[in-house]
């Protein structure tokens, strides 16, 4: 990875409000090929929105963002086409079966040999059985086998995954962990976003912790920690428990103030 390298994800004083309220103060974040880097942050902390905002779904409200070289706000659809997303907690559409919507994708993406690649995740994702059968009659987790495919059918080399792992079993969970390591070992680059902190150490070479909408820390798992001792749940509760207090001071001397 040589220094001059363009950043395949690359974000300059990027910010986001919904009406007044602020979810991401203005951040800088740039991702290398070949980096597995991970934001982790409590519920509510940013996170969705911040993947939401690399991805083109959401508009930022200030700041530039370039995906693989492509403008995320002007050409949201192209960046499409190049990415792979695994959105948090949607599902594939509720009447078409795993079949079709996979087969959809697979042709939108222009997957050569589609219908063997369609054939070959369902095996992966051991959804065969249930290949006909109706979105809307899944089990949460299958549905969420489903949204994994479909991400990893164009074989990406740049993915995109809020919370990925939230409804599979730990079979699964191991066998997605080790599909995302192997796609990183062969040149892809990977975005995460997670409360989970596991994934952080057993994936990440990089990472983010933020709240309330901003970055408190950025580096490798060991740049956060202050000692080999301190676990990255220590550092996780250290910088968050000490936003949350900050946040609290902040909010009463607001309070006696206008008193
Ligand atoms: P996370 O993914 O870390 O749980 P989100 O990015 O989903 O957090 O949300 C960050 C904050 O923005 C939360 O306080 C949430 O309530 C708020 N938020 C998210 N989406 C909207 C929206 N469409 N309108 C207003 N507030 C929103």
């Amino acid at each position: 990875m040589g220094e001059t390298e363009v950043p395949l994800v690359k974000a300059v004083d990027m910010a986001k409000k919904y009406g007044d309220f602020i979810a991401l103060h203005p951040l800088n974040v740039e991702v290398h090929s070949g980096e597995f880097f991970g934001v982790f942050g409590p519920n509510g902390a940013g996170k969705s929105t911040f993947i939401k905002l690399l991805t083109g779904q959401l508009k930022p409200s200030k700041g530039l963002i370039e995906i693989l070289g492509i403008n995320a706000v002007k050409d949201p659809q192209k960046l499409k086409a190049n990415i792979g997303i695994v959105p948090e907690s949607e599902s594939p559409p509720s009447f078409l079966t795993p079949v079709e919507f996979l087969e959809f994708v697979a042709t939108l993406r222009n997957v050569n040999d589609f219908k063997n690649e369609v054939e070959y995740w369902l095996d992966w994702f051991g959804l065969e059985e249930k290949r006909n059968t109706m979105c809307k009659d899944l089990s949460k987790g299958q549905r969420q086998k489903v949204m994994l495919a479909a991400a990893f059918i164009h074989r990406p080399k740049l993915l995109f995954l809020d919370e990925p792992f939230a409804n599979l079993d730990p079979i699964y969970q191991r066998k997605c962990r080790q599909w995302l390591l192997d796609h990183v070992e062969n040149g892809g680059t990977i975005f995460l976003c997670s409360h989970v902190l596991e994934m952080a150490e057993r994936m990440c070479n990089r990472m983010a912790i933020i709240n309330d909408g901003k970055v408190l820390a950025a580096g490798s798992v060991s740049d956060l920690k202050l000692s080999n001792e301190e676990t990255l749940e220590d550092v996780f509760i250290r910088l968050v428990g000490r936003s949350i207090e900050d946040m609290e001071r902040f909010n009463e001397e607001g309070i006696s103030e206008e008193e």
